[in-house]
């Protein structure tokens, strides 16, 4: 079945109507023709299927036949907050946290290893991210597409709202996910994980005094975008719906 992204559809949408580059790749690269079945989504949960009643020059019509809300999707609330990273690494992470069920992935612009974004550079990257993010979730069949931000070091600290917050430090030496996992009873939860060059000790200080709790990943130094995935598929095995 071929997923859609039209984020302006209605639950009591009878027809949807596929434009934009949602529509060239439904005429040019998958040439679906009247009769096709297909799934509309709007990102945000709702998803509408029925089957395509026409395809014009610059838009398809769909005929919906039933909607569902919420597929695929996790119950738990796992937001990911990433330094950012060099090359394409960062589209790499939002593809598979994606796939593994977080709600977000807040890039924050790291001190020391990547300089920092400007504002134009800066939205054409989220913009990316975003595009990358609602392929995964077609691609896996979640209805949600994660929420994709890039803020500062301080902002990503300090704007985590409630819930249980994790940084991943390779010098913390007792305590392990389990251990912090364990009689955790749902809530949104933030998991930080350091960019390249890795966190300062001043960094993990700045971290705890923002309610951000140090656990270790276990013996071996792994590469941010190996931490960020392990950490993610850890928490989303425990409190999630993975495995
Ligand atoms: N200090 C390092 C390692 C950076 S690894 C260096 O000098 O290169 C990048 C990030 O992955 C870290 O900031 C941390 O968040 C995470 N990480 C890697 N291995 C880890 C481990 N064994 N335990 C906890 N976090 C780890």
């Amino acid at each position: 079945m071929r997923w859609f992204f039209v984020e302006d559809i209605k639950a009591d949408d009878s027809i949807v109507r596929i434009t934009g580059t949602e529509f060239t790749h439904l005429k040019k690269a998958l040439r679906l023709k009247p009769g096709s079945t297909v799934s509309v989504f709007n990102g945000r949960g709702l998803k509408l299927s029925g089957r395509i009643e026409s395809v014009g020059r610059d838009n398809a019509v769909v005929t919906v036949e039933g909607s569902t809300f919420n597929e695929g999707e996790s119950a738990l609330d796992l937001t990911l907050v990433q330094g950012l990273l060099k090359g394409d690494k960062p589209e790499l992470i939002v593809q598979k946290t994606t796939e593994i069920g977080v709600k977000g992935v807040c890039f924050y612009s790291a001190p020391r290893t990547v300089p920092a974004l400007d504002e134009d550079k800066a939205r054409d990257r989220v913009q990316r991210w975003r595009r990358v993010a609602i392929e995964a979730a077609k691609q896996c069949g979640r209805t949600v597409v994660p929420r994709i931000d890039y803020v500062d070091f301080a902002s990503a600290l300090a704007g985590r709202g409630e819930g249980l917050r994790v940084v991943l430090w390779e010098n913390e030496r007792s305590r392990g996910m389990g251990d912090i996992l364990e009689g955790c009873k749902g809530g949104p939860i933030a998991l930080l994980v350091g960019p390249e060059g890795g966190f300062s000790a001043d960094d993990v200080d700045e971290a705890v005094k923002n309610g951000f709790i140090p656990v270790s990943l276990g013996r071996r130094i792994l590469r941010a975008e190996t931490a960020a995935i392990a950490g993610v598929s850890i928490i989303q095995h425990r409190l999630g719906d993975l495995g």
